[in-house]
């Protein structure tokens, strides 16, 4: 007897409306995603798609009207809450534009619950374009069946950062010149990364690092890692170790 083909297929349009979704919603799709729904995938009335609003999980609708610029959709049902993701945030100093996209989508495919960019005394970078990285965000998100967006924090000085650190949230300070292997380091959630900038930290960024109480160096080996290798190496291993990797 041949399996039933899972409903809907597994190549079913993922989006993020930022408008609250339930039964009772008829969300109106239009701009970019209305484009790339009608002319890109052409889908007609009856198609169906996921919808997620980071707040109340993923939902699965049909397209109720297709016009020109938008389209309507008919929810019909909840197909799973919003998940829980782990406590742990990527603090960052900002790399040119194609690195720090990377690091974007490639954090939040990890599971990062924030992520806080840190200008730092070496970062070159001049201004975040924070609804830049928001776009890269959904994306990232739409692809990778996430239903709770990253939070996105304002950039902050490093000095800024640490002053109003949380006591309670282990800060993995990724330090080129060393440290504690992470495997070593117990940072159960919530917790955070830090990685510095093409330049890396200097002398006295060190020093501040140090003397925070929430603060411990971990080394990510012996080669010096670009930083969007950095940040993405220690979250991956973080996610492994406290995160939501381990088996279901
Ligand atoms: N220009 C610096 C390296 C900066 S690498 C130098 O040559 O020393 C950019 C960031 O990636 C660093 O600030 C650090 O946060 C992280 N990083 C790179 N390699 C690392 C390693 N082996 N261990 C821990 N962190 C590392």
């Amino acid at each position: 007897m041949p399996a039933t083909p899972a409903w809907p297929p597994a190549s079913t349009p993922r989006l993020f409306v930022d408008q609250p979704l339930g039964l009772d919603a008829a969300p109106v799709i239009d701009g970019p995603a209305a484009h790339y729904l009608l002319h890109v995938m052409r889908m007609k009335a009856g198609d169906p798609l996921l919808l997620f609003d980071n707040r109340s999980g993923e939902w699965l609708g049909t397209i109720a009207d297709a016009g020109k610029r938008a389209a309507t959709i008919r929810i019909e049902r909840q197909m799973r809450e919003i998940e829980r993701v782990p406590d742990l945030w990527l603090c960052f100093a900002p790399v040119k534009k194609a690195r720090l996209d990377w690091i974007i989508e490639k954090a939040t495919e990890l599971g990062v619950a924030r992520l806080q960019p840190v200008i730092t005394e070496r970062t070159i970078v001049e201004r975040v374009k924070q609804e830049r990285i928001e776009a890269q965000i959904v994306e990232a998100c739409e692809q990778c069946g996430r239903t709770a967006l990253p939070e996105l924090a304002e950039p902050l000085k490093l000095p800024q950062l640490l002053k109003e650190w949380p006591a309670e949230r282990a800060l993995l300070f990724a330090d080129e010149e060393g440290g504690a292997p992470m495997a070593s380091v117990a940072a159960p959630a919530p917790a955070a990364i830090l990685t510095g900038p093409e330049g890396g930290f200097t002398v006295r960024e060190r020093e501040m690092l140090v003397a925070t109480p929430a603060v411990r160096r971990v080394t990510l080996g012996p080669r010096i890692l670009r930083a969007e290798t950095a940040a993405i190496a220690a979250t991956g291993l973080w996610m492994a170790l406290n995160g939501d990797w381990a088996a279901k």
